[in-house]
């Protein structure tokens, strides 16, 4: 029989084996715990900006606005970026708030250059300022390349309306001289003829777009085809079902097509009249069932629906109006959502993006802005300035000293 030493030491020693293997065992599962981490991550459905390079024959999609006319934090209003595996890039439409999903995108600005416009509803271009002026300042040194269609009046056109964007930001741009470099001010318009039908407007590098005409409001709004190493996407921008989608867009890897909030959500959600929520989910705009239609017609591997606030009380609706009439694959776009396609499988993705951003620094070296282009203050408004040198002397000397200059402060 033990006596109380031996009974005394043997407890010890057993808290202190159960502590190293309790401690071994928990080193063990935060290893493990790690290594499932890291794998759930690189094999989650997390789309991460900036961290995946395209295969070469791969296409990225990326949902930058997939709402309504009315901006809510959720869903910016329209706008899609295509990326391709040979480092193209495209913006398809810019509505409202849709700058800020593309600054998420961890991409220089000065590859974001090409915007086509569908039609020039706000929430189709609403932030072509902001994709504009925003790229001057990120250092874009080549001018912003829009592509729109022309009206059934010149001031119906995306010409005219670009070149009143210009007229209203002679503020913007004047105040700008001088103080930042703004040779990426310039902006080049492609305007076409709505009407023609698989009408080739870009054709570079290996990638075609083509437009065909869109009914929608009014003349002029056109949808997209992009043609690429033999994939094939298809944008509507917004149409009421029309007979050139039908023809041109058959058998599309990618077909983004709208589906408006139907009739019945107008009503409840906003308290339209009956007779104009019909009118414009149903006429002017596509409703979730016609939609379902439209897709059922032409079959592409993926049918994105995009155009209504998608919520967990409106999505079931919507999907069950849509599978009235189709039963192909279908993603409900919202904002951030991402399409890798290759010719093998089409992966969808949510993103998970950084809310801190800042622009990523160009590819080009920034160039300084000549103080001689300065447009200046009135002496009038010059006169009204309180002068706080020894304080700006402390930022001269800070930017002296950081980065080897030698300015001194202004006079
Ligand atoms: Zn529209
Ligand atoms: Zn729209």
């Amino acid at each position: 029989m033990k006596n109380k030493k031996q009974i005394f030491i043997g407890f010890f020693s057993g808290i202190a084996i159960t502590i190293t293997f309790l401690a071994l065992l928990a080193n063990n599962s935060v290893s493990k715990n790690e290594d499932l981490i890291t794998s759930q991550i690189l094999n989650s459905n997390v789309y991460y900006p900036g961290t995946e390079e395209l295969a070469s024959d791969e296409m990225r999609i990326v949902a930058l606005g997939t709402g309504m006319p009315n901006a809510r934090p959720k869903q910016a209003a329209a706008s899609f970026l295509v990326e391709l595996g040979n480092g193209d890039k495209f913006i398809f439409d810019a509505g409202t708030g849709s700058a800020e999903r593309l600054s998420a995108q961890m991409i220089v600005y000065d590859k974001l250059d090409k915007v086509f416009i569908g039609h020039l509803h706000a929430d189709h271009f609403g932030d072509l300022d902001a994709i504009w002026i925003g790229g001057v300042l990120a250092n874009r040194q080549v001018p912003l390349r829009i592509w729109g269609p022309n009206g059934s009046q010149e001031s119906l056109g995306t010409k005219y309306a670009v070149d009143r964007m210009k007229e209203m930001y002679s503020w913007d741009w004047a105040s700008r001289q001088g103080n930042v470099n703004t040779q990426g001010f310039e902006i080049d318009v492609t305007e076409f003829d709505y009407r023609t039908v698989n009408n080739l407007i870009y054709d570079e590098n290996g990638v075609q777009i083509y437009t065909i005409p869109a009914i929608h409001a009014l003349d002029g709004p056109v949808s997209f085809i992009l043609k690429w190493n033999g994939l094939k996407f298809a944008f509507s921008s917004d149409t009421y079902p029309n007979k050139w989608w039908m023809e041109y867009t058959q058998d599309c890897d990618i077909a983004i097509h709208e589906c408006f909030a139907p009739p019945s959500l107008l009503v409840k959600n906003q308290k339209w009249p009956p007779l104009d929520a019909l009118n414009v989910a149903t006429q002017v705009h596509t409703a979730p069932a016609m939609f379902g239609k439209v897709m059922s017609d032409i079959k592409p591997r993926m049918a994105v629906a995009y155009h209504f606030f998608n919520d967990f009380d409106t999505a079931p609706q919507i999907l069950s109006e849509i599978r009235q009439t189709y039963d192909g694959p279908v993603s409900l776009a919202t904002d951030y959502m991402v399409w890798n396609v290759t010719k093998e499988e089409i992966k969808v993705r949510m993103s998970s993006i950084n809310e801190d951003i800042w622009p990523l620094p160009s590819l080009t070296e920034k160039l300084p802005a000549d103080p001689n282009d300065r447009v200046g203050f009135s002496k009038y408004i010059a006169g009204g300035r309180v002068v706080y040198n020894s304080v700006l002397k402390f930022y001269y000397d800070q930017t002296n000293k950081m980065f080897g200059t030698d300015y001194k402060v202004p006079e």
